[in-house]
């Protein structure tokens, strides 16, 4: 049976304050069970009302926890993307410091370090096919002298740049310092090596080489060729090939010297 809860105590309230039901013996015992209901509606309200507050504030409670949560979710997120960037960036600069601690600044080709780490790996392995050779520009000191340091700077450039599409793969050419290079030949044999500087001197002596104010400068280099040795070490063998090209400068330059046949023999 579905009871009017509304209706039945508006009668009851009726019934209450219609004075002439005070007589009725059960008068005071409905009036003692009104009284018992109001409390316990108010007990109810009350407890509905802290439950209502009850869950309101944990809804406040779990919304300011996942506000919170979602500020440090992004400060991390935030600190990641910083962290990979940072990483990036730091993998970027030691890729440059590797960069620039092996190759030289001005003519692109490996430096002397760069050089002295491969001789001293071919040294050690005892490489008995390996030929060294040593190019000097030559008179350099006047080009510099007639047309400043950046022509200078243009023209090892250039010197550098046409060695290097000379020699192609048949040997590594790496700047040793100033206007002299090492070439590393491996295992090709004396004749090829020697054919391959030729055409390296006559490229460079053929070349008309176009500086910035428009001058045309010609030069030419000197070369000295030497082979590993048993017993040989980095320093004996350049030291070696130092003496065999200043052999060329004094064979009037623009030339080849080595110590390889016989006779020192003087090519180009
Ligand atoms: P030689 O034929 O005997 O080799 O004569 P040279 O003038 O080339 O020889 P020297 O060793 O007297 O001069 C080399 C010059 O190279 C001296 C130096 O100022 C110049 N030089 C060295 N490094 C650089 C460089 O990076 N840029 C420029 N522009 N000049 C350089
Ligand atoms: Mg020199
Ligand atoms: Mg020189």
């Amino acid at each position: 049976m579905k009871v009017d809860v509304k209706a039945l105590e508006q009668r009851v309230q009726a019934a209450l304050e219609n004075s002439s039901n005070q007589e009725n013996p059960l008068y005071e015992v409905l009036n003692d069970l009104w009284q018992y209901n109001q409390t316990q509606w108010q007990r109810a309200e009350q407890v509905i009302k802290m439950s209502d507050a009850y869950q309101d504030m944990m809804l406040r409670r779990e919304r300011s926890l996942a506000a919170r949560f979602d500020k440090h979710l992004r400060q991390l997120e935030k600190m990641a993307r910083i962290s990979d960037r940072y990483q990036h960036a730091m993998r970027e600069a030691n890729q440059e410091l590797e960069r620039a601690s092996t190759i030289d600044q001005l003519t692109d080709l490996p430096n002397r370090r760069s050089m002295m780490r491969l001789l001293s790996r071919e040294v050690e392995q005892g490489h008995d096919d390996l030929k060294v050779a040593m190019v000097d520009i030559d008179y350099f000191k006047r080009i510099n002298d007639q047309y400043g340091h950046l022509a200078g700077d243009e023209v090892l450039v250039m010197i550098s740049d046409i060695m290097l599409s000379t020699l192609g793969d048949r040997g590594t050419l790496a700047r040793w310092g100033g206007e002299e290079f090492i070439i590393l030949f491996n295992d090709e044999p004396q004749a090829n090596v020697i054919h391959c500087l030729n055409e390296l001197v006559k490229a460079v002596r053929s070349s008309e080489i176009d500086i910035f104010d428009g001058a045309v400068i010609r030069t030419s280099i000197s070369v000295g060729l030497t082979q590993f040795f048993p017993g040989d070490t980095v320093d004996s063998l350049i030291g070696r090939v130092d003496q065999v090209m200043y052999q060329a400068k004094n064979s009037g330059r623009g030339c080849i010297c080595t110590d390889l046949s016989e006779n020192t023999a003087v090519y180009a």
